[in-house]
């Protein structure tokens, strides 16, 4: 998949294609199959993936 999004030299996202930006509607960590989780208790199954909360982009950061 392409990612489309602004990412900093810490792997932080800046922004979405959409738009979104973590001060506006922000980012929830998922799985890569883009199911929502938890990093406290699902951190199993988290390869560093995001969801935009504004289009449901899935952003491997
Ligand atoms: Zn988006």
């Amino acid at each position: 998949m392409t990612v489309l999004v602004e990412i900093d030299q810490w792997g932080e996202i800046i922004a979405c294609i959409c738009g979104n930006a973590p001060h506006k509607e922000g980012f929830y960590p998922c799985t890569p199959w883009g199911w929502e989780t938890n990093l406290t208790y699902n951190n199993r199954l988290w390869r560093g993936h995001y969801r935009c909360a504004s289009c449901g982009l899935t952003i491997r950061a």
